[in-house]
């Protein structure tokens, strides 16, 4: 659906993105390289988790039926250390001293805590009745062996690794993590910590798209910058265009004529499905295939580049790596101070956000503009302004994307 300047919308946009971005094939990994990376096969528990009957607490293995007439004394038969269960049953009217983790004893069916009893001369007095089953883990109890612990689509963090492991799955399948080049155009750009000439800045972009992809569950390539000249530009995207899942570049998709980005990849066979969303900032940004091969053109404007990701390349990256909920997640919080709509754009402002009791409070920083790449370095938050008239009042619920 086109809008009345001729750009697309953000949803169509991302729409089309969507429509041609596909889930990797899937690989095997072994767990401790799975961080971030999306199952692609349901997993089953190897083993009875807990694998055997054990205690929660420090204390004494006995028959609850043993304690029923308080108060009794059992005499202690054994010690029993996590990972060194006793050789034999427990009989009735004995005790087994126990720790932690340590595997209940056949015949015995709680554990009384360490706090609770007396012991002296290799024995326990009880005072009160010991529930059955108290302080026993139950075996299985978080899962049976062959039972799902988790199903494809999974993202694995911290806890499901855990799972995996104390499932006793070492290895999994999970799509391919996307490889995705960066190529960074413009003659005006230096690398930090090299002198700059009369007109020159420092190169942020490359370094932004690393860093956001990597975090993001890509692996990022830098290509390296060139210059804005044509053949240059040629040589350069011939071979970025190979060997990578997606491309992405900085730079040089507007209208001037030094952005040579888009005309190059027209020659290079690239298709172009979109040049300009209604989106500030970011207008520019322009999508297209080659094959399979994913081309994303951002605006050389580190702030576009920044929201451009956010909107089109992270649910791309998502979709290659298998997430099942691709698009950016919008959160509602409370403006703290009034934003005015841009009458033809959406606009994503940028914000910090805070708590105030319960709700969440985000608070719109100064510096609008598309080059304000230090004052976005403060922002936590994208407030989304749809566009219109007047403004977005202090104290509305709006609509925001966390990017920290
Ligand atoms: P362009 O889209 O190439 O016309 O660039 C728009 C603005 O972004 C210009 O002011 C450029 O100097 C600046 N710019 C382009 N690429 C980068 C980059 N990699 N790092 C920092 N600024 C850039
Ligand atoms: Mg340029």
């Amino acid at each position: 659906m086109s809008t009345a300047t001729g750009l697309i919308s953000v949803d169509e946009a991302q729409r089309i993105v969507l429509e041609r971005a596909k889930r990797l094939d899937p690989e095997r990994v072994p767990i401790e390289r799975a961080a971030g990376r999306v199952l692609a096969e349901p997993v089953a528990a190897l083993v009875d988790l807990p694998p055997f009957p054990s205690s929660a607490m420090d204390g004494y293995a006995l028959r609850s039926a043993d304690t029923a007439d308080p108060p009794t004394r059992l005499p202690i038969v054994a010690r029993i250390a996590a990972g060194s269960p006793a050789d034999r049953r427990l009989a009735p009217g004995e005790a087994m001293a126990i720790s932690t983790g340590g595997a209940v004893p056949e015949g015995a069916d709680a554990v009384v805590p360490l706090e609770l009893v007396e012991e002296s001369d290799d024995a326990i007095d009880v005072p009160e009745p010991v529930a059955q089953g108290a302080n026993v883990r139950e075996r299985a109890g978080d899962v049976s062996a062959g039972d799902i612990v988790l199903e494809p689509g999974a993202r694995l963090g911290p806890a499901q690794v855990a799972a995996l492991a104390a499932a006793g799955v070492s290895e999994v399948q999970c799509s391919k993590r996307p490889r995705v080049g960066i190529l960074v155009t413009g003659s005006e750009l230096r690398q930090p910590g090299e002198p700059l000439g009369a007109g020159e800045i420092y190169e942020s972009n490359g370094v932004l798209l690393a860093t956001a992809l990597q975090l993001a569950g890509a692996v990022p390539a830098q290509l390296g910058v060139v210059a804005d000249d044509a053949d240059e530009h040629e040589r350069a995207m011939e071979r970025a265009l190979l060997g990578f899942d997606m491309l992405i570049t900085s730079g040089g998709a507007s209208v001037g004529p030094h952005d040579l980005v888009r005309a190059t990849q027209a020659k290079l066979r690239v298709e172009e499905l979109f040049w300009g969303v209604s989106v500030k900032p970011g207008k520019p940004v322009a999508f297209g295939v080659r094959r399979d091969h994913l081309v994303f053109n951002l605006p050389g404007n580190p702030v576009s580049v920044l929201v451009t990701f956010e909107l089109f390349v992270r649910p791309a990256v998502n979709v290659l790596l298998g997430v099942p909920d691709p698009l950016p997640e919008y959160r509602s919080a409370i403006l703290a101070s009034a934003v005015k709509r841009n009458p033809h754009r959406d606009e994503y402002v940028r914000a910090t956000r805070r708590r105030e009791g319960d709700a969440v409070v985000v608070e719109p920083l100064p510096g609008r503009e598309s080059h304000m790449i230090a004052s976005a370095a403060r922002a936590d938050a994208l407030v989304a302004v749809a566009a219109g008239d007047g403004e977005l009042a202090a104290g509305e619920e709006i609509r925001y994307i966390a990017i920290a």
